[in-house]
């Protein structure tokens, strides 16, 4: 393993050792030479993109993304966010590019944690907050009326994170089989909840466990209904947290309850509850606002990963991370809620990853190339080089001409790279026009 202070993420992606070739006997080599000239761009292993391309939008935060990957390979305590995106799982990844120009690598196990891979993470909550919007308009739809909660706790430096997790449930509990509550819950035809749980820390105050807890009614609320039902919740929720060894709560700060209007609101609704903290990954992974926000106050865990990746002596803290929050639900409905939504909870593991539409295959790896690339190699390079070959051309560019250029641009690096078999160049097709 790569020493710490021998030089960051690039010291961690670059290998040193000579390369060694995989050798699978359904993978013929590949010739370079096969690639037919297409008259518009002499390419060559050190070909020099058009300086005039923009490379896409979303390549800084994958740039970002596979820094983070590549960190957590080498020092995540939980396996499979060590192994996630090294391996295949039909012993095939495949690169290709959408018609638009955004390449991709597909194919590929992951770990599907939404606490602690920064890639994952983003995945998982982008099919939540679709999922969350059609919830929320269903019920709207249904004229529910609907409160958003937040339930904190007191803490401080000496509480561990599991310690508080383990606190927050009981809590929890406690408010729904309140006889109070459940009174409340009749008068106004209370629905079901959603609960979202999230964490942040702070190396004043330690983690920050809490709720924020969206509940549906049938009636409309009313002021001093939402005032009763906050109240309502503090008495229980507080009696356990103390009962749990936490301190005492002050009323109308640790209980907030208050209305919303769904409507034309439920996508910023779902935004809110589901990017709360995942959303601004990239931003949050990248030092210098890791380090402001570290400084400011409260920090989300991607910001202590971010503050772990510029200084081990933060892995602790990551690996505290990384443990406390494995198993933990995000994001969960009640059983109530989803019967009269006639919707099916969905475990984080059952979101897949949103089928890239109008996407070529350009290049198929065998398993143990694609761990050999994975590696070796800067994959965010490899699939820049490859959307900055497809956009080089000019524009009146046939689609086709693109992805060879794309294609060939790909194999060229891979090639230079020291990468001569263990994968191949696939037979170009324009799959979306073809239907
Ligand atoms: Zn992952």
């Amino acid at each position: 393993m790569t020493s710490p202070s021998s030089g960051g993420l690039s010291a961690l992606i670059v290998d040193e050792s000579p390369p060694r070739y995989p050798l699978d006997a359904a993978f013929e080599p590949f010739d370079l030479a096969q690639i037919p000239p297409l008259g518009l761009h002499e390419l060559t292993p050190t070909d020099q993109t058009n300086a005039a391309v923009k490379s896409p939008a979303n390549h800084g935060k994958r740039a970002t993304l596979w820094s983070a990957a590549y960190w957590l390979h080498a020092w995540s305590d939980l396996k499979s966010v060590a192994l996630c995106r090294k391996s295949c799982i039909m012993d095939q990844a495949n690169l290709g590019i959408t018609h638009d120009g955004r390449a991709s690598i597909s194919g590929l196990k992951t770990c599907k944690s939404v606490w602690a891979c920064p890639t994952c993470s983003l995945q998982v909550w982008n099919a939540r907050k679709e999922l969350l919007h059609q919830h929320l308009e269903a019920a709207d739809d249904q004229g529910l009326s609907v409160s958003l909660t937040t339930l904190t706790m007191r803490h401080s430096l000496k509480h561990s994170l599991k310690a508080l997790w383990k606190a927050l449930q009981p809590a929890w509990n406690a408010v729904n089989s309140d006889r109070l509550i459940s009174d409340l819950r009749t008068d106004a035809q209370h629905v079901g909840f959603i609960k979202r749980l999230e964490v942040t820390y702070s190396f004043k105050f330690g983690w920050h466990v809490h709720l924020h807890v969206l509940d549906f009614w049938q009636k409309p609320l009313t002021d001093k209904f939402v005032k009763e039902y906050e109240e309502a919740m503090f008495a229980p929720y507080e009696r356990k947290l103390v009962r749990s060894g936490l301190p005492a709560l002050k009323p109308g700060v640790a209980v907030v309850m208050q209305k919303l209007e769904l409507g034309s609101a439920a996508e910023s609704i779902a935004s809110y509850l589901t990017a709360l903290a995942t959303e601004k990954v990239a931003l949050e992974l990248s030092s210098s606002v890791g380090a402001k926000q570290a400084r400011m106050g409260n920090i989300t865990p991607f910001g202590i990963l971010d503050l772990a990746m510029a200084d081990l002596s933060h892995l602790p803290l990551w690996h505290e991370w990384e443990h406390g929050s494995k198993g933990k639900k995000a994001l969960q409905y009640s059983q109530s809620l989803l019967d009269y939504l006639k919707v099916k909870e969905v475990d984080d593991e059952e979101l897949n990853e949103v089928e890239e539409r109008n996407r070529s295959s350009l290049i198929i790896f065998d398993n143990p190339t694609w761990r050999y690339a994975v590696e070796n190699l800067d994959i965010d390079e490899l699939l820049t080089v490859t959307e900055d070959a497809f956009k080089s051309a000019p524009t009146e560019t046939a689609l086709m001409d693109r992805l060879w250029l794309a294609q060939m641009r790909a194999s060229n690096y891979l090639a230079s790279h020291g990468l001569l078999n263990g994968w191949k160049a696939l037979d170009l097709e324009i799959y979306a026009f073809l239907c």
